[in-house]
């Protein structure tokens, strides 16, 4: 008998004993902006996948501790950061990033309500807090350089992390988490304005859940399983809002009220958007730009964005691409005495390297043609394409017309519905106007709403009639956002043909922008055509 009960016992604590202990350094001090692990903890996802996880808050007493150096430093198996993680990456950091939980970052500039700061222009010779060295704060900066304001016109003065100076006047903006203060002012009663850098075109991903190089390489299976855990108790986290806020406060935290952590939550939700987009998802057309912003466009274009971006599929290749490496690099050290083998295996290895980085160049040329939102065209093919065309013309005189397209007020969409539902309109609108393209015709997306098709074999008659089914069907047909959400939208067209008179594309380009700016001055909604004559 004594000998089954330890038996029984044994069975009990081996798969406790099984657990692979896993750290995690939190970004900052325990609220719900981590409240995905903490459930993840609390409802045995970690446990079901092998890990036993620890959390390591941040920023308490004062004392910050750099996640994305507490990784590297091997001091965490994972962290939380921001996005600028890519510029870490960029300086030769080996990181991987694994998720995003914030589509769109929380970082905001805050100031207290008054006449004359009324948006990011009345920021300038003003007094603004924020996070130094001043690369650290790209997200709230990049702003003003799009606008073309000089840093230098600024009076950047390091952050405190606490409202006090701003509250005293001591400063006019503060570097504000957009989950966070707003509620500390509410509660005051006192009136706060956010000047947000999305407004200005600055949109990037916060919160990223990232490890290092080091740990894919060595526990690939743990990398996905520990992922995988994390995303499920986000889930987990934002259907279940109550039950969340319930454990934090047990378990976490005496410093935040449950009013104070539904506010965040529910900040947290506009940010994420879980109803619409899987949580986590990470869009590498949209990392390639936050790498632009932050390195500039030349630099950028050069980062091998793909080893810092998680994907399932790529890393299984990946590892098993190391291990052939190393069986490889141990097989040539006794191959060393058959010389002939040894060639026959170099050569073969050689081969097939050439052969993926030929398929990786294709891929990658691809991806420069392509609008990674809608998946059209985009603007450098239409100009390639626009380019042969308009050659093809001056040999051979086979007509041509241009139709260039812009979403009526659509800036009101994305205000009223969010930038997420604008994007999926624009991606409907993409693949609504597919189903009316003819074999030949070019379609592409050239900028923000704006839209040209190139219509071969097609005089501007033909051209404008097509142009006014498409902005009828567009018009007559609604948008359907999320599954109680519709939405109608109207569409400005400008239409014009080629001439023998055009010296260059751009000649075309500029007589349908003509047409559309008149469409657009015109009341919107729409067709204009361009008349040569007019010139
Ligand atoms: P108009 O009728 O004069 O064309 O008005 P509009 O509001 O459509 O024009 P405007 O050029 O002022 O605004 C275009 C907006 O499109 C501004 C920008 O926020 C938004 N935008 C640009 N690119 C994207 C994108 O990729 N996704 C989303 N959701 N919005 C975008
Ligand atoms: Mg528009
Ligand atoms: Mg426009």
């Amino acid at each position: 008998m004594p000998r089954v009960m330890l038996l029984l016992c044994l069975l009990i604590a081996l798969p406790a004993a099984a657990l692979e202990p896993v750290t995690v350094q939190l970004k900052w001090t325990h609220q719900f902006q981590f409240a995905g692990y903490y459930m993840a903890l609390h409802k045995g996802f970690y446990r079901q996948a092998g890990l036993d996880v620890t959390l390591l808050a941040n920023g308490y007493n004062g004392h910050f501790v750099s996640p994305v150096e507490a990784v590297l430093n091997a001091e965490a198996d994972y962290g939380i950061s921001n996005s600028g993680l890519v510029r870490d990456y960029a300086e030769g950091k080996p990181l991987v990033a694994l998720a995003a939980t914030l589509q769109h970052s929380a970082v905001s500039w805050l100031v207290l309500e008054r006449p004359d700061i009324q948006n990011l222009h009345d920021l300038v010779g003003k007094k603004l807090m924020t996070v130094f060295p001043l690369s650290e704060s790209v997200e709230l900066l990049a702003p003003f350089e799009a606008e073309g304001i000089n840093l230098n016109q600024l009076h950047l003065v390091p952050t405190q992390f606490d409202l006090g100076p701003l509250l005293r006047g001591e400063v006019d903006a503060f570097d504000a988490y957009v989950t966070n203060e707003p509620f500390l002012l509410q509660q005051k009663g006192i009136p706060y304005r956010l000047i947000d850098p999305r407004t200005y075109g600055i949109d990037f991903y916060g919160d990223i859940l990232f490890t290092s190089q080091r740990e894919m390489m060595l526990h690939p299976e743990r990398v996905r399983a520990f992922r995988q855990a994390s995303l499920q108790g986000w889930r987990y986290a934002m259907d279940h809002v109550d039950e969340t806020i319930a454990v934090i406060l047990r378990h976490y935290t005496t410093d935040r009220t449950p009013e104070q952590l539904r506010f965040e939550a529910n900040a947290m939700r506009r940010l994420m958007q879980p109803d619409l987009i899987d949580i986590g998802h990470m869009n590498p057309g949209r990392w390639q730009r936050i790498a632009e912003l932050q390195l500039g466009e030349s630099y950028a274009d050069k980062l091998q964005l793909q080893n810092f971006l998680y994907s399932e599929t790529e890393q299984q290749g990946r590892i098993t691409g190391f291990l052939h490496l190393l069986i490889a690099v141990s097989l040539l050290a006794i191959l060393l005495m058959l010389a002939v083998m040894w060639f026959y295996r170099l050569n073969r290895r050689l081969k097939t390297e050439i052969a993926a980085r030929k398929l990786a160049e294709s891929q990658l040329l691809n991806l420069s043609m392509t609008d990674p939102l809608t998946g059209l065209h985009n603007l450098r093919y239409l100009q390639q394409h626009l380019q042969e065309t308009f050659e093809h013309f001056h040999r051979y005189r086979r007509p041509f017309s241009l139709l260039m397209m812009d979403i009526d007020f659509f800036k009101r969409i994305n205000d009223e519905w969010g930038h997420a539902a604008g994007d999926e309109v624009l991606r409907q609108l993409g693949s609504r106007l597919q189903t009316h393209l003819r074999q030949c015709d070019v379609l592409a997306r050239i900028g923000g709403e704006e839209f040209v098709l190139l219509l071969l074999e097609c005089r501007q008659e033909e051209a404008c009639r097509r142009a006014e089914t498409l902005r009828m069907q567009i018009c007559s047909e609604p948008f359907t956002i999320t599954s109680k959400t519709t939405l109608t939208l109207t569409v400005s067209l400008g239409v014009t043909e080629v001439d023998l008179k055009d010296q260059e594309i751009c000649d075309i380009m500029a007589r349908a922008d003509e047409a559309l700016y008149r469409a657009k001055s015109l009341g919107r909604n729409r067709v204009e055509c361009y008349r040569i004559h007019e010139s």
